[in-house]
């Protein structure tokens, strides 16, 4: 322990890190130091290692032994670099201190800026700069954000709505501005700062019963332990566990010289994107604010001037851009640009401050983006040569997919619809819901089952689960780059920031423009590819082809080995799937055919056929019922062409079939010419206690063999027609609910008697097929190698395998899985994403034992799972030969399998 080095310096042209040391230094602080390295300015600073949060955390929140030290050498190196001293009464060294996880938490965590002022180093201060109002703005927001983030948060101080310390002292300040008429905080004088910095720190005292610190090292060390601290803050956990970030990460704290964008209209501040976040267009892309420090920008204070020509909306473009303010900074700024670009070989978003007409940089990362971009950016830098086929497929998450396939406002709908405002396009694609005010009432009214959408003044980091609730974002201020746009792009979700035309009234929640009111409750739909607003709720229609969708899509195929079925029992769904690139269905769910328009006639008679009292009566309803049956699965065949088919045999328990209502009862009895009486008594007589593992899928069949041999004859004779016309096609059938070997071969022994007779009808030796099986119950999975002799495929249902290696009931989950997540119970939900630890042992030894006996069988997935990313990425693992979702998700499968692929090859 005693040789760990905790702490790692940068600046000054060089640096202790590099930018792949992200675990131990955090996102933030690797990235500062490799910016060093390339010569990029920095200011100079220290990073303090994940490994001393991990530490802190592990003891009691205290720190190694030797950090003190570490930490007073690497601070006199940036003494010595910046020629300055922290707490030097003439000419003090002014810090920043701020927080860098791993992956980057955008705005999650905390920053405390301008540490070290204190009634000892102002005066200094002032005389070096010749700036008071500069010093008293720098110091308010010092005592703001130290009082909120140390003296507050980390204290564990839980106030009262609207009666956080930042809040209240916010409001002082917006009382001074009132009673003096400031348009905007530049205007506040240096006095009233000064003032209000003395009213501020009685405030703290008041509320927090405690004095702000007026020592710089105490300063310090309360703003590192406050970022460690943050780490287990309320948002930071919750931002955690919907990005699915691992707890025991622990973040970095950077301590950095500060720099000032505060000092006066040669000063500025600004955040950037090195191509265009929402559109990917290889065009620089950013904001900036003059006269302005810290997260002014991002927080969406007043509205940022555009970096350029490009970034020019309806809403900045009467400002001035930096590329015109202040040109040399700029073509600078372009020149780090393209220089990150090249280093970096991806988007960057950085974050910038110039302090009297000198560029510094204060970040950089890679952007998040939205799918069209990612797509964009992806196959613009393969073409350019920038990178290769396999990092271009990897640019994309399989996620960001359902992104670009998701819905839009109908462009015909839109023409005639009440537009009511414009705002930033700051996440894409078409919502509508019900609105709502804050992000509590979001995630109430979700799960009331209502869809909403949040709107808000602006968002904060305490929003995040409700934004997450929420179908789509809407706020009155902010810019592209502001919480809320940072937050839905990365998500993917859509969002309109910065609609100024609303008049947005949280506590009252009420919406005003231009006469009108919204009132909680009240439908409105966004298009947040254009950033409009419309009251009422307006059609979606499918995102049109992306040509560039297509070519990469090619790439990522070439890539994977792992196959990509459809869930599809209509010729109509199958072409779908078609479209979406399937190569074959993979479960054709035959009752399916019973649900639905067009059901009416072939549900009649399957109800006939199950509440007949005989097998004659029942095969005598069920010859009534085979041409529907044989008429879709031979137009799904033909459809399908080359592709293969798995039918399933009926799966479900008779009884879901008994009608309800008495008039269907009196009907069917008609029909049946039996008494109404006789026909509830069967009915009582099918009742199950527990459906789910009762009378179902193969054992229909043992019990009713007719059933069964319809269906072969269906599947046969289908494929035996579609054959005779000389037309292509590969039905599998396959038996669902097997437990044993013995039920196989018993419906085998059917198959093979409708086979014979088959052939003999159509005069052909064979009709060529393959049989197997469902592997959906535990046993099947452990005793698959005696099941293998009797079935050439296995399909893993890992929907009931799910339900019955956890015993939860699939349909009744909902009434107690949230709090299996809130307590962390279970790290997710096991019907998503397959769990490895138990459904996949069983997986696992099912293909082994499987392949045991048969080497050559073939093995799938048709449960949810299969168009689940790290699912896929498991059945790939496993050696499965195809995974099968339904249409929608075929596309993700696809490029999951091919990350999984690069990412473990197999052969
Ligand atoms: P986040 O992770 O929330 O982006 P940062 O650590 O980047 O937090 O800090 C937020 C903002 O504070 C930055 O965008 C920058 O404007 C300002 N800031 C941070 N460090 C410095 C510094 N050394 N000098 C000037 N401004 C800084
Ligand atoms: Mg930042
Ligand atoms: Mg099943």
């Amino acid at each position: 322990m005693t040789d760990s080095k905790y702490v790692y310096s940068f600046g000054g042209g060089s640096a202790e890190g590099r930018s792949d040391m992200k675990n131990l230094l955090g996102g933030k602080g690797a990235n500062l130091a490799e910016m060093a390295n390339l010569g990029i300015p920095v200011p100079a600073g220290y990073t303090l290692t994940t490994e001393v949060c991990t530490y802190f955390y592990d003891h009691d929140e205290t720190y190694p032994e030797s950090l003190q030290a570490e930490a007073d050498e690497a601070l006199a190196k940036v003494e010595e670099i910046m020629g300055t001293r922290f707490g030097d009464p003439d000419d003090p060294l002014l810090l920043s201190v701020r927080s860098g996880a791993r992956s980057s938490m955008p705005g999650m965590m905390e920053t405390v800026l301008n540490v070290g002022l204190c009634s000892a180093t102002i005066p200094g201060l002032i005389k070096k700069t010749g700036n008071p109002r500069f010093v008293y703005d720098a110091y308010r927001r010092l005592i703001m954000m130290y009082s909120d983030v140390v003296m507050e948060k980390a204290a564990g101080v839980e106030p009262a709505e609207g009666q956080g310390i930042r809040q209240q002292l916010d409001r002082m300040l917006e009382e001074v501005k009132e009673s003096e008429g400031y348009a905007s905080d530049a205007d506040i004088s240096a006095d009233d700062l000064k003032s209000l910095a003395e009213s501020f720190k009685a405030k703290i005292k008041e509320v927090l019963g405690k004095d702000f610190p007026d020592d710089p090292h105490e300063q310090l060390w309360g703003g590192v332990g406050a970022v460690f601290s943050s780490w287990n803050g309320k948002r930071a956990v919750s931002y955690r566990r919907i990005e699915g970030i691992p707890d025991d990460w622990g973040t970095a704290v950077n301590v950095q010289a500060m720099v000032f964008g505060n000092m006066g209209d040669d000063s500025a501040t600004g955040v950037a994107f090195t191509r265009n976040p929402a559109t990917g267009d290889n065009r620089f892309y950013g904001e900036w604010l003059p006269n302005a420090q810290g997260e002014d920008v991002v927080a969406g204070i007043r509205t940022p001037n555009p970096l350029n020509e490009d970034t020019k909306n309806e809403q900045n473009e009467h400002l001035p851009s930096l590329q015109v303010a202040m040109p040399e900074v700029y073509e600078q700024l372009f020149a780090i640009r393209n220089q990150l670009e090249e280093h970096y070989t991806d988007m960057q978003d950085i974050e910038f401050t110039i302090q009297d007409g000198r560029l510094w940089m204060l970040q950089t990362r890679v952007g998040k983006r939205t799918g069209t971009a990612a797509l964009n950016m992806a196959m613009d830098m393969l073409a350019d040569g920038l990178i290769d086929s396999r990092t271009a497929v990897r640019r994309l998450k399989p996620e960001q997919l359902d992104e670009l396939l998701h819905p839009i406002v109908d462009p015909a709908a839109e023409k005639t619809a009440d537009l009511i405002a414009k705002g930033l396009p700051a996440g894409p694609g078409g919502a509508s819901g019900q609105i709502v005010f804050s992000a509590d009432d979001a995630v109430q009214w979700v799960k009331s089952g209502k869809t909403v959408l949040l709107v808000r003044e602006e968002t904060n980091p305490e929003d995040v689960e409700g934004m997450r609730a929420a179908v789509g974002i809407l706020t009155g201020r902010g810019g592209m780059t502001s919480h809320a746009a940072l937050v839905a792009r990365g998500w993917g979700k859509c969002c309109i920031v910065g609609a100024g035309a609303l008049d947005i009234d949280v506590v009252g929640k009420t919406i005003s423009v231009d006469g009108k009111v919204f009132n909680e409750g009240d439908v409105l739909t966004l298009n947040g590819t254009r950033g409009l607003v419309y009251s009422g709720e307006l059609d979606m229609v499918d995102a049109t082809e992306n040509p560039r969708f297509v070519d990469f899509m090619k790439l990522a195929d070439e890539l994977r080995v792992l196959k990509v079925r459809t869930n599809a029992e209509t010729p109509d769904d199958a072409a779908i799937a078609i479209e979406f690139g399937a190569e074959g269905i993979g479960l054709f769910r035959t009752e399916h055919m019973f649900y639905g328009t067009g059901s009416e006639e072939p549900l009649f008679i399957l109800r006939k056929m199950i509440m007949s009292g005989s097998e004659e009566a029942r095969r005598a309803a069920l010859d009534e019922l085979y041409p529907f049956v044989k008429r879709d699965m031979k137009a799904t065949l033909e459809i399908m062409g080359d592709r293969p088919v798995t039918f399933r045999l009926l799966d479900p328990p008779l009884h879901e079939f008994v009608p309800q209502s008495a008039d269907e009862r009196r009907e069917l009895a008609e029909a049946l010419r039996v008494s109404v009486e006789d026909l509830d008594r069967r009915a009582d007589e099918l009742h199950e206690l527990n459906p789910m593992m009762g009378h179902r899928g193969v054992r229909l069949g043992v019990t009713f063999p007719e059933i069964s041999e319809m269906q072969f004859r269906a599947i046969l004779e289908a494929a035996a027609e579609l054959r005779q016309k000389g037309k292509a096609c590969f039905p599998e059938i396959m038996v669902p609910v097997t437990c044993a070997k013995a039920e196989l071969d018993d419906q085998l022994k059917l198959a093979k008697a409708v086979h014979a007779e088959v052939c003999e009808k159509y005069g052909v030796d064979e009709v060529e097929h393959l049989y197997g099986t469902m592997i959906e119950i535990p046993r099947a999975a452990l005793t698959a190698d005696e099941i293998a002799k009797s079935t050439q495929f296995f399909s893993f249902g890992t929907n009931d395998l799910t339900q019955m290696t956890f015993g939860f009931s699939r349909d009744d989950i909902g009434g107690f899985l949230p709090d299996y997540l809130d307590k962390k119970i279970l790290p997710v939900d096991p019907f998503q994403v397959l769990d490895r630890d138990s459904v996949g042992v069983l997986v696992q030894t099912g293909i082994e034992k499987g392949r045991s006996t048969r080497p050559n069988l073939k093995v799938g997935i048709c449960g949810e799972h299969g168009g689940e990313p790290n699912s896929v990425e498991f059945c790939h693992l496993v050696g499965m030969d195809y995974v099968s979702c339904s249409p929608y998700r075929v596309p993700i499968a696809r490029l999951a399998a091919a990350h999984a692929q690069i990412n473990h090859p197999r052969d």
